[in-house]
């Protein structure tokens, strides 16, 4: 009876103490970057396209077309795990911005902060004082955006979330259905953000 209990005792115990998919995540996110780790917005935040994406997206540019619906669908994405007070708001480019999308050439350098990117990137100034967000600054290469393709749509979603605060990337073969794996290995076309990214998002601004 006692070596019953002890064993018991024993799967309890280890069941205490195994990592939660989240943990894991969040591990995972704070170990693969400089800064990695969890930086929500303060406040709601508000995002446009900058001064030559407009001029693009006037002049009927598709490449600015393709990219402007893949944010569109990324931020109806995200929309739907954010509590109300924390949706991310469209607004015009004199108002007060949070994250700015800006569509460059490829060969373009992006910021100093994502040398070395090619597809896309998100460089955000980060308030370490209170783990918020400030701002962000989403580049997308205009090659990856002559068509709408699924590689697209994915980058779009990827830069999003880390515009939101999710600083860092998770390993593919631990979360398999994530979009935040650096080697964009998965092709999200769903309607909804895989559940573990949304978990990650419900737990940031909750
Ligand atoms: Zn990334």
């Amino acid at each position: 009876m006692l070596i019953i209990f002890s064993i018991l005792l024993a799967a309890l115990i280890t069941a205490c103490n195994a990592t939660t998919p989240i943990a894991t995540y969040i591990a995972q996110v704070e170990q693969s970057a400089l800064n990695g780790g969890l930086y929500p917005h303060a406040k709601e935040p508000t995002l446009t396209f900058d001064i030559d994406f407009i001029k693009r997206l006037k002049a009927k540019d598709t490449t600015a077309e393709n990219a402007a619906t893949a944010i569109a669908r990324a931020i109806t994405l995200v929309n739907k795990e954010l509590p109300p007070e924390h949706k991310i708001r469209t607004v015009k480019f004199d108002q007060e911005v949070s994250i700015i999308v800006k569509l460059v050439q490829h060969g373009d350098t992006f910021s100093d902060d994502c040398a070395g990117e090619r597809f896309g990137c998100a460089d955000s100034i980060l308030d370490f004082d209170s783990g918020h967000t400030k701002s962000s600054t989403i580049y997308i290469a205009d090659t990856y955006a002559k068509e709408q393709t699924d590689f697209l749509w994915t980058m779009a979603l990827h830069e999003l979330l880390h515009a939101l605060g999710i600083q860092g990337h998770v390993e593919h073969e631990s979360f398999p259905k994530s979009v935040m794996n650096h080697r964009f290995a998965v092709r999200h076309t769903g309607d909804t953000l895989p559940p573990i990214d949304a978990e990650i998002l419900k737990r940031m601004y909750r």
